[in-house]
């Protein structure tokens, strides 16, 4: 059955007529699975009306209050992580337990901001002056929106919306038209939770959507994650019209594998993160940086481990990589495929030709490695997003830092070795903003932020954790006087702290 994916506007489906939309795909079958809204400039209107009526009750809401919805909305997702999995699988594509494991990372978030009476908590100096207390507080920007990518539908948006609600804020959520559907699922159970209409609205849309949101005068924030074209083009829209603007962009991301590591434990690690999820997260391993002599050994290990991988439809048990999530996208990926041999690298394993457990109109490319790429090759210079692995050969240790500092991306990155001093001057040399040690996917925790350097982030600030504190708050400082009887006369002096 075709489904409708309407906006959620005001804590109701909009019931309006659309005047565009989009299809929605089963990337395992390759059937259109669903008919999407995408919003014209009238309803990116409609959408941040009601964000901004909700907005003066849900400031004035106690923290009390809010944090309660929070629990509340963190136990139905609880109760309903399957659920919300599944429909992850049935529109991105990816396994049911690497869908899981996304849903599970999100519940990580909005455990953080549960605490949200502890983490809006302000300083306070008494007596900074002569019987005159100075304290900070933190309030909320207002309507904020948020902007998600197709890889992650239910973790992106929960990276944001907690944090940007614990605050106080109310928001508009534009996920991506390609897997819209666990947004509206997401967005029922927080009504369930108790919160209240308005305070979180889904927009479904394109460009249109995203260039409304950028340009409304009553959006106060923007956080935006995506490719780094776009994410770039967020920023420069969103801050040339005055708002705070945090946009995560693409990435490509380096394991250096120095002489010393574990060989076996670094081949598991360079197939779990360059292939789970078919290589469409933003923290994929996409090179492998062999440091001699390690280079023939360790590329045996990775193929060896390759030809046993089980692609298919996510929901088959057994399978651990699916489809990509369109055709035009595994097309674009597999053109690379072609572009690596003509510039000279070396195909090790054809992903062309991987055994599929799955209907044969699915999105599919299986698992392909690349050897003896060179930075000037376009495998190495695009950030791909499928799952193709290339390694680079590095003479040393310095050769592969000087590698990853000069790519002009910074998300993520790891080290392989043995060598904790390696390992630490690595750490403190590398131009990353995420970093694994003998750990591929360094995703940071909860409480900590989320966020990449150079052209995988336009912004001040990282996502998510304390990060996310910041930026959907403004800090505000009073200084305060409560007069007793020994209070001095006129002084036209600057206040000066005695
Ligand atoms: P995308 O840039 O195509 O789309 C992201 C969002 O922007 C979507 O909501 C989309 O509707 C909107 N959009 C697309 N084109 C636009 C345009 N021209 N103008 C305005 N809005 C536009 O990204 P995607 O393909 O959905 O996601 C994959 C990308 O996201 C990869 O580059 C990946 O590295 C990146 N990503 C980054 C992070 C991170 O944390 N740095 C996390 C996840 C994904």
């Amino acid at each position: 059955m075709m489904a409708r994916i309407s906006h959620w506007i005001d804590g109701k489906t909009w019931s309006g007529v659309t005047q565009r939309s989009g299809d929605v795909y089963d990337p395992a079958t390759g059937a259109v699975t669903g008919q999407v809204d995408l919003a014209a400039q009238s309803e990116v209107d409609e959408a941040v009306a009601a964000a901004e009526r909700a907005f003066p009750a849900w400031r004035d809401t106690s923290l009390a209050a809010r944090s309660r919805v929070l629990f509340a909305f963190r136990e139905l997702l609880n109760e309903h992580k399957d659920e919300l999995a599944a429909i992850v699988t049935a529109e991105h594509g990816k396994v049911l337990d690497d869908a899981a494991g996304e849903v599970q990372r999100a519940i990580e978030n909005v455990e953080f901001a549960c605490g949200i009476p502890a983490l809006l908590k302000g300083g306070f100096s008494e007596n900074a002056s002569t019987r005159v207390d100075v304290y900070s507080i933190r309030q909320p920007l207002g309507v904020v929106g948020v902007i998600s990518p197709f890889n992650f539908p239910a973790m992106v948006p929960l990276w944001f919306v907690p944090n940007a609600i614990a605050c106080g804020n109310t928001v508009v959520l534009k996920p991506s038209e390609k897997d819209p559907s666990a947004a509206n699922f997401v967005a029922g159970l927080w009504a369930r939770a108790g919160l209240p209409d308005g305070v979180l609205n889904v927009l479904h849309g394109d460009k249109v959507a995203v260039d409304g949101l950028l340009t409304h005068p009553t959006v106060r924030g923007i956080s935006f994650v995506g490719s780094t074209p776009v994410a770039r083009y967020v920023y420069e829209t969103g801050t040339s019209h005055g708002k705070r603007v945090q946009a995560l962009g693409g990435a490509k991301n380096h394991m250096v594998v120095l002489p010393d590591a574990d060989l076996d434990l670094a081949a598991d690690a360079a197939v779990s993160a360059g292939f789970g999820s078919a290589g469409e997260r933003c923290m994929a391993v996409s090179v492998v940086v062999a440091v001699d002599p390690v280079g023939d050994e360790l590329v045996d290990k990775v193929r060896a481990r390759m030809g046993d991988l089980r692609v298919g439809d996510g929901r088959r048990p057994g399978c651990q990589m699916g489809p990509l999530v369109s055709a035009a996208h595994r097309d674009k990926v597999a053109s690379y495929l072609d572009a690596g041999v003509r510039a000279g690298a070396s195909l090790v394993v054809d992903g062309r030709g991987h055994e599929v457990d799955g209907d044969a109109d699915g999105f599919w490319l299986g698992p392909t490695l690349f050897d003896r790429v060179e930075p000037g090759m376009s495998l190495y210079t695009d950030e791909i997003f499928g799952p193709v692995l290339s390694v680079v050969r590095a003479p040393s240790y310095d050769a592969a830092v000087e590698l990853v500092n000069g790519n002009p991306y910074g998300n993520g990155t790891a080290i392989f070795t043995n060598d904790g001093g390696a390992a630490r001057r690595f750490q403190h040399e590398v131009e990353v903003g995420m970093v694994g040690v003998n750990v591929p996917i360094p995703v940071p925790v909860g409480y900590y932020s989320f966020g990449g350097w150079k052209d995988s982030l336009f912004g001040d600030t990282h996502a998510y954790g304390p990060d996310g504190i910041h930026f959907y708050t403004r800090t505000k400082v009073v200084t305060g006087r409560w007069l007793d009887p020994s209070h001095g006369g006129v002084n036209l002096g600057f206040p000066r702290n005695d």
